[in-house]
């Protein structure tokens, strides 16, 4: 299939029309400033009155994701409309591609927001992108748990639906564990996956166009801390020359099969045998991508302002190594003190190659995603050297 929204393919959608995006978050507000500094103008859909991209877009439809007038709203105005939020019912995609161009479509969407879904999707291209998932098993009863393989313990119990960051994941060992956690998730439907022995991370961003041109950026390896994304370093320092090749290939047949448009983020567990292993994937721009603002031709949200206008894709070339470091509320924080105070962006900022990405957050809280910061270098070990630099500023542990 190449397109599977309801309308034959209009012609290009050139600047200045509007583009739209359900989801009014960090990722939306980085697509707007995107699509504007390329002529476009932006309406968000949202139900938060105030909220990161609707502080930047022309247009904040201030409506819940399910909103008939919302959505009929975003329509009548946009030639087209993609998705910052993973979460967007399917249902509301499906109105919107009645009478818009909408990328990715609600099939792509709702694979990745669904986790047996995406398992079962990766289990059955397997033959083609060479990767398998996790072992895993549905537990939506206790007779599932009681059936539980041994080979699946020790294990991750995670929520099917609205996971992220590490929310909705608990750790199990034993299947009392997994008992008590799933009593505690309130018995919403999960997948309990093996723990598996990683040696690091790595995601591949990719776009594929409405034509089925489809490009690849380089590998990203990522660092997690309690669940939530640290670091990202590209070129990765683990990263072996063969399993980025494999990485990357799986991805191109991830997005083939998909028939998808737009930008596609996948993540992949490398193990400690060299075994690669794929974890799951994002229909939209990933906090993984973000240094492609500062150090490829086309960042990733360029990228997918390009897919959803139906432009060719723009080179992912990548002109200076980088390492993205996720600037959360804690550093609002000294030490264990509840007083709020501005860290010191200057001292970031002297660094240099330093680039500072901050979200227009009101209220900083431990844990969550304040923005970014993107060291570019002419070398690895000069990027390194800053995000050391800019970790001790920050009061951050490297
Ligand atoms: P995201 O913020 O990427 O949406 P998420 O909450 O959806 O995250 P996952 O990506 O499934 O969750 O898991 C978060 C992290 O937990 C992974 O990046 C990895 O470090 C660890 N993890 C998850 N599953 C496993 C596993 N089966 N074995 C070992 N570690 C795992
Ligand atoms: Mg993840």
């Amino acid at each position: 299939m190449s397109h599977s929204n309801d309308l034959p393919l209009p012609p290009a959608a050139n600047p200045p029309a509007w583009l739209g995006v359900m989801g009014g978050g960090q990722l939306g507000r980085m697509f707007a400033h995107a699509a504007q500094s390329m002529g476009y103008q932006v309406a968000v859909l949202e139900p938060a009155a105030s909220c990161p991209a609707g502080q930047v877009a022309q247009r904040l439809v201030n409506a819940g994701y399910d909103d008939a007038a919302g959505l009929d709203a975003l329509a009548a105005q946009c030639l087209a409309v993609t998705t910052e939020f993973e979460n967007v019912p399917a249902d509301s995609l499906s109105r919107l591609a009645q009478t818009v161009f909408v990328a990715p479509d609600a099939q792509g969407v709702s694979v990745a927001q669904d986790r047996i879904a995406e398992k079962r999707f990766f289990v059955g291209c397997a033959e083609k992108s060479g990767v398998l998932p996790a072992p895993h098993q549905v537990i939506a009863s206790e007779a599932d748990i009681a059936a539980i393989a041994d080979e699946l313990l020790p294990g991750i119990l995670k929520t099917v639906r609205m996971g992220y960051d590490g929310k909705g994941q608990v750790r199990v060992t034993t299947r009392d564990d997994v008992r008590a956690a799933f009593a505690e998730m309130g018995q919403v439907t999960c997948l309990l996956e093996k723990m598996l022995p990683l040696a690091y991370e790595v995601s591949v961003l990719t776009a594929r166009g409405h034509d089925g041109a489809s490009v690849v950026y380089p590998i990203a390896e990522n660092v997690h801390r309690d669940g939530i994304l640290f670091t990202t370093t590209v070129p990765g320092p683990n990263v072996s020359a063969d399993s980025a090749i494999r990485a990357q290939r799986a991805a191109q047949a991830f997005v083939a099969e998909l028939g998808y448009v737009g930008v596609l983020c996948i993540e992949f567990f490398v193990l400690t045998d060299g075994t690669l292993v794929v974890n799951e994937m994002a229909p939209r721009p990933h906090n993984s991508g973000h240094y492609t603002m500062d150090a490829c031709i086309t960042s990733q949200f360029a990228q997918q302002v390009r897919a959803m206008a139906r432009l060719p894709l723009g080179d992912v070339r990548q002109h200076s190594p980088a390492v993205m470091l996720n600037i959360l509320g804690d550093v609002w924080f000294d030490g264990a003190s509840d007083e709020v105070r501005e860290p010191a962006w200057d001292q970031v900022l002297a660094l240099p190659g330093a680039c500072l990405h901050l979200y227009g957050k009101d209220e900083p809280r431990r844990a969550r995603k304040m923005g970014h910061l993107t060291l570019v270098a002419a070398t690895l070990e000069q990027a390194q050297q800053q995000l050391l630099a800019a970790c001790a500023i920050l009061g951050i542990a490297p």
